[in-house]
């Protein structure tokens, strides 16, 4: 069954698109059935995959309210190696919509029940903000990745969306933790970097994840040719650091699997 992942941090700018469209670049390159779902309005994760978020003839918006399955959404034939449903400025709508809908929280969680055995790992984009949008991205998933810059301010934010995931772990999604914390835009030359990447492995422990994504022009220039840093440049520092995160991510998610049949073969 799909291992459901969202990316979320409220700020914006942290690299959340880049690391949903690499890191679901980097699986798929390594056989995993792989579902990426765009659930930002702006719609960057859809075109950094190639598709025209102005042509989408059905996008999570129709998903989301009931205006199509999701076997009409998702779109197989992009030049990832990874199934996407996109999304574009209709999703805004959608924010407000949802709140007249039942089950409102848990409208993307029903919606991609059919198809959970079809992917290994469905990554779902979220925009810079926490909103209905993210709160469905929430209560669909089994563990949330925060990637953060190495900022004054970033300890700041995460304990806030620590708190936020408590909260939906609480009410709306036992199931739900942390997967990991994923260190962007890395530079390691800066003694603030250190500071803060210290404090982060003090309050997190092996949840910070040990691979770093380096500041790499390359995975700036691929958005603009739509393709993933694998396809864009393979042999680049950001297409190799998101690589590394897929198999770190495939060996917790291993490690996990196991730890949950044992516990359910000794029940
Ligand atoms: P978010 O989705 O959190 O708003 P993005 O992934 O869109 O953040 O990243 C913000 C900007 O920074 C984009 O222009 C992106 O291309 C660039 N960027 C992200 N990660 C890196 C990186 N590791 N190195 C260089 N540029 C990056
Ligand atoms: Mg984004």
């Amino acid at each position: 069954m799909a291992n459901i992942i969202t990316i979320t941090n409220q700020k914006g700018g942290v690299g959340k698109t880049t690391t949903c469209v690499n890191l679901a670049a980097s699986l798929a390159a390594t056989h995993k059935r792989v579902l990426m779902i765009d659930l930002d309005p702006q719609g960057n994760a859809t075109m950094g995959s190639g598709i025209d978020k102005h042509q989408l003839a059905c996008s999570v918006y129709e998903l989301l309210t009931d205006q199509a399955g999701v076997a009409d959404a998702i779109m197989t034939d992009t030049r990832c190696g990874y199934h996407l449903i996109g999304a574009n400025g209709d999703l805004t709508a959608a924010e407000v919509e949802l709140l007249q809908l039942p089950r409102r929280e848990f409208r993307l969680k029903m919606a991609l029940q059919p198809i959970l055995d079809e992917y290994d790992y469905i990554l779902i984009d979220n925009p810079p903000s926490l909103n209905l949008l993210t709160v469905n991205a929430l209560s669909a998933s089994a563990g949330v990745i925060i990637p953060m810059q190495c900022e004054y301010y970033a300890l700041e934010g995460i304990s806030a969306l620590v708190g936020t995931i408590n909260k939906i772990n609480q009410r709306l999604n036992p199931a739900l933790r942390i997967e990991g914390i994923l260190r962007t835009m890395f530079d390691p030359r800066m003694s603030l970097t250190k500071d803060v990447s210290s404090h982060l492995i003090e309050y997190f422990g092996d949840r910070v994840y040990r691979t770093v994504i380096p500041r790499n022009v390359r995975l700036a220039e691929a958005p603009s040719h739509g393709l993933p840093a694998l396809q864009y440049d393979k042999n680049s520092r950001g297409a190799q650091a998101y690589l590394a995160l897929a198999g770190e991510l495939i060996r917790r998610t291993e490690r996990q699997q196991a730890a949950a049949a044992a516990t359910e073969q000794e029940t």
